[in-house]
């Protein structure tokens, strides 16, 4: 019997266990094994820290080590405007890092009490007298387990959520993405806007020696095609770069209305992109998944009984955040308002070359 079964090793997830690791028993489950050498599946991401997750990693005490990093370190965003032919520069700062490297990272700051279940596929859960029971795939064995609470980490696709109460269809997106074998490493992201592929955006991220170029397009049978349309606009716009590296591609759900965050039952509580916490204007997600764990990890310190509440009391501010970038977003994503204000030059810096 554990106190809590985490279904998720992601940054929510891996955040979670760490911070509950030695002050309760906690099984993580995972379909990756984020353990054993690197190989297999990854988790489809663009791989930037933003200032808000630095300064969540700052607030743990924590430091990213070398491996982790990628190259270059980004402080700009080139913003294009495809069928203006708009673009600026703005100044930010990411931190760039190798997505599986940071997630292995995260995995491998748990308390050796967390117990850990890798390349476990999560199928189904059950409400019992003594909590939660969760049944997986593992090893080629159907297992089962039983905490006092499941919480779900699993991501946009959270299949937790999915028996609970369904995933929303609105803001539905999927996000593909291919890394390119790059000429010229790019020193800044690139954040591209075309209409006529998406109401939301497209990025170009240098990762070492590769460029990765992706799309967060409303799900729907052309995804593909749009997506292909726009990595053949940038390559006609002067950006270089050759086919080589495999394509990912996951689906996102984009924060539109208050129903896409739901948070779960006083049993099954839902946590990081699983309960919708990511950015509704810029798909950041990681500071989020940090976030929402903190909160429930704040949450459980009282106990399990009114642990939603509190939980719910604990993410206020989040939920806040992502209604004050809802309302900023229109600057960005109303293509008449996105002129405006790129043609103002509001906030830009100029490239010295
Ligand atoms: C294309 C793309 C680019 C992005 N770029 C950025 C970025 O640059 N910066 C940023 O901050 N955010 C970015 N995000 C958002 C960010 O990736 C997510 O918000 C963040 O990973 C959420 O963390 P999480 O732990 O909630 O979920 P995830 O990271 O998705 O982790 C979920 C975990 O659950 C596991 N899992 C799922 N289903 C099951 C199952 N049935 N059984 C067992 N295990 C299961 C998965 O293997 C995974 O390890 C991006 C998102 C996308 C789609």
């Amino acid at each position: 019997m554990y106190d809590v079964i985490i279904v998720g090793g992601g940054p929510a997830g891996s955040t979670l266990a760490r911070l509950l690791g030695d002050k309760m028993k906690v099984l993580i489950i995972d379909q990756r094994d984020l353990e054993a050498a690197p190989g297999g599946f990854e988790k489809c991401c663009g791989g930037l820290l933003a200032p808000d997750a630095q300064e969540m990693l700052a607030r743990f005490g924590l430091g990213l080590p070398k491996p982790v990093l990628a190259s270059p370190q980004l402080f700009a965003v080139r913003a294009i405007d495809l069928a203006t032919g708009q673009e600026r520069f703005y100044p930010r700062n990411y931190l760039n890092v190798k997505r599986e490297a940071f997630d292995r990272w995260l995995i491998s700051l748990l308390s050796p009490q967390v117990e850990r279940r890798w390349r476990a596929q999560f199928l189904d859960f059950r409400i019992v007298a003594a909590g939660v029971e969760v049944s997986f795939l593992w090893q080629g064995k159907k297992h089962k387990a039983t905490g006092r609470l499941l919480v779900g980490a699993d991501g946009a696709q959270s299949r937790v959520r999915r028996k609970l109460a369904g995933i929303p269809s609105s803001g539905l997106y999927v996000a593909v993405q291919q890394s390119y074998a790059a000429s010229r490493a790019l020193p800044y992201y690139t954040a591209v806007f075309d209409p006529a592929v998406t109401d939301f955006y497209g990025w170009m991220i240098p990762k070492d020696d590769m460029l990765l170029v992706g799309a967060a397009i409303p799900a729907g049978p052309d995804v593909l095609s749009r997506f292909e349309r726009l990595a053949q606009k940038l390559q006609d716009c002067g950006f270089a770069f050759s086919d080589s590296g495999p394509r990912q591609g996951t689906l996102l759900l984009r924060p539109r209305s208050r129903g896409t965050l739901y948070r779960g039952t006083e049993q099954v509580i839902l946590i990081g992109e699983a309960a919708g916490w990511i950015s509704p204007s810029s798909a950041e997600g990681i500071s989020y998944a940090f976030r929402s764990a903190l909160a429930l990890c704040r949450a459980l310190e009282q106990g399990f009984e009114g642990a939603l509440g509190r939980y719910r009391r604990f993410s206020k501010g989040l939920g806040l955040d992502i209604l004050g970038k809802r309302a900023k977003s229109p600057a960005m994503y109303w293509p008449f308002l996105r002129r405006l204000a790129m043609g103002s030059g509001l906030l830009s810096i100029d490239i010295i070359e």
